[in-house]
């Protein structure tokens, strides 16, 4: 299968300008599954053209929310009735097992319906002020929203963008990651079929140094959306400065996840794997620090480890398997030099640390889970973001040395505690200076709660009202319900 991925732009299927082409890798096979436009910055500033007439001349910013909701509720049912073929293509594409995808296309589906529904609800405020004057405040689409996705949640991450966006009557212009572009193109090609005018979401594909730039530095674009790293998100925030747009950030992260000796033991056990082994740890929220309270340390790890060793590493689609590869070559050789930085460092290899070639994993991109003990908070395994299935293993005495381990990182997306006290539980939830955080759980996310990081994991939220609230402008209009002259001026 080697199907042809093209751009939507203004309502049309094009090719790239230059005629450049990628080919689509699926990382258990190293297989092409797909040849995909290459666009670069003159097919970006086509589709911001495009994006921005169909907002400035075109009805959708108008439309009324009824029948944007609709449009979008449409869009929900068709991709509801492909979502296999939608989940496999994503297994496929970003080498995720077939479960997780499943997970992903169900909870993009909701995504577009929550959206939908909240498009209809009040947005509005009215205040008593002096009278005789009335204030109003109204929310109005932004305008062109550039929007910056990563390669781990390729058809989720499209319909957290699109969704709240297209609701609000902004216009889009959309880019994927170059190396996970097919179930954005499928997305789009339902796009097209529910009846969206024409400019109002379009689909460009192509590099961040080439697409991606153009989008966060274009004058003639109002908002820039990202997701990715930090310092790609730092990039964007400097070239979106020129034209002063409004930027929602969503970053890397090195979440904590905090085992207390009184927590259920075997549910802390299989959490502390599902936090970092889940989508092979290159999910932003994952809890790649486990802490563990010294006195359980020894029992811990021996049960943590008997389990990852027998976790099933395969192919995504393969139904036994549990753990899919990572999404390129280039990403597992810099997993694999982090296994060799942590080694240098002095951290202990517990388990895992390998590449896997033999057999069902020749051509693809497979390695062992892993974890790390004996670290220290120096080290750079402990400090940087791997997005892998590396795990690091810290230790602490008690509640006060959790809490300051947990938050001694510059990131800030997600953190979690394991503990049967409930009112500890929540005391320690509170002092984590980060925007997600679990008790007793790792990783549930919904569409109605607000999903973003302090510190260096982003700006703004997404999901919820939340994200919704980051698509518009804040308008106030005061109206004078008395209209006579002033009286200010004698003359
Ligand atoms: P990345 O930052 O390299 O790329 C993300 C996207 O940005 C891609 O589409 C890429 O083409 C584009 N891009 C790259 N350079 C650009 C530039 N200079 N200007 C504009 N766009 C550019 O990240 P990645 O390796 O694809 O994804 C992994 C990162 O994403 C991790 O750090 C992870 O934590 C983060 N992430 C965060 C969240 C969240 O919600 N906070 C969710 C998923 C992933």
């Amino acid at each position: 299968m080697s199907e042809q991925l093209q751009m939507y732009i203004d309502g049309q299927w094009v090719d790239a300008l230059s005629g450049e082409t990628r080919e689509i890798v699926n990382p258990a096979s190293g297989a092409v599954i797909a040849v995909a436009a290459e666009g670069n910055a003159d097919d970006a500033r086509r589709a911001i053209a495009a994006a921005r007439t169909a907002f400035d001349e075109g009805e959708w910013s108008t439309t009324p929310a009824a029948e944007r909701a609709r449009l979008i509720f449409e869009l929900a049912r068709l991709l509801e009735a492909e979502k296999d073929e939608f989940a496999r293509l994503e297994v496929l594409d970003s080498g995720k097992p077939l479960r997780e995808a499943a997970g992903d296309v169900n909870d993009a589906v909701a995504c577009f319906r929550y959206y939908a529904g909240l498009a209809t609800k009040p947005h509005g405020q009215t205040y008593e002020v002096a009278d005789p004057m009335q204030a109003i405040v109204v929310r109005e689409p932004i305008g062109v929203c550039g929007q910056i996705i990563p390669w781990n949640y390729p058809l989720l991450m499209a319909a957290w963008k699109l969704a709240p966006a297209l609701a609000a009557g902004n216009t889009v212009v959309f880019k994927p990651a170059e190396i996970t572009p097919a179930t954005a193109v499928k997305l789009f090609g339902l796009i097209e079929r529910a009846g969206f005018p024409a400019g109002v979401a379009n689909l460009v594909l192509g590099a961040g140094a080439t697409v991606g730039h153009e989008l966060a530095e274009s004058d003639q674009v109002d908002k820039i959306a990202f997701t990715g790293g930090t310092a790609t998100g730092r990039s964007i925030m400097r070239v979106a400065a020129g034209n002063m747009k409004k930027i929602s950030l969503e970053l890397g992260g090195k979440s904590p996840n905090i085992v207390f000796a009184d927590a259920d033991f075997e549910t802390a056990v299989e959490y502390a794997m599902f936090a970092i082994f889940a989508g092979q740890g290159q999910i932003c929220a994952a809890g790649s620090r486990l802490l563990l309270e010294e006195s359980i340390y020894d029992r811990f790890m021996e049960r943590l480890t008997e389990r990852t060793r027998a976790i099933v590493v395969g192919e995504g689609l393969s139904e036994d398997t549990e753990m899919g590869p990572l999404v390129s070559e280039a990403h597992l050789r810099k997993v694999l030099d982090y296994v060799e930085i942590g080694k240098s460092e002095g951290a202990r290899l517990v388990c895992g640390g390998n590449r896997l070639t033999e057999g069902k994993y020749a051509g693809g991109y497979f390695m062992e889970p892993t974890i790390f003990a004996d670290t220290t908070p120096d080290m750079r395994i402990v400090r940087e973001e791997i997005f892998g299935p590396v795990l690091v293993v810290q230790t602490f005495k008690d509640e006060a040395e959790a809490i300051r381990l947990a938050n001694d990182t510059i990131y800030g997306l997600a953190g979690a505690v394991f503990t049967n006290n409930g009112a500890k539980a929540q005391r320690v939830a509170r002092k984590l200076r980060a925007g997600i955080t679990w008790i007793n759980t790792y990783h549930p996310t919904y569409n109605e709660a607000p999903w973003g990081g302090y510190k260096q994991s982003g700006i703004g939220r997404e999901l919820g009202t939340f994200g919704y609230e980051a698509y518009t402008e804040v308008k106030q209009i005061n109206t004078n319900l008395q209209v006579e002259p002033l009286g200010w001026y004698r003359g």
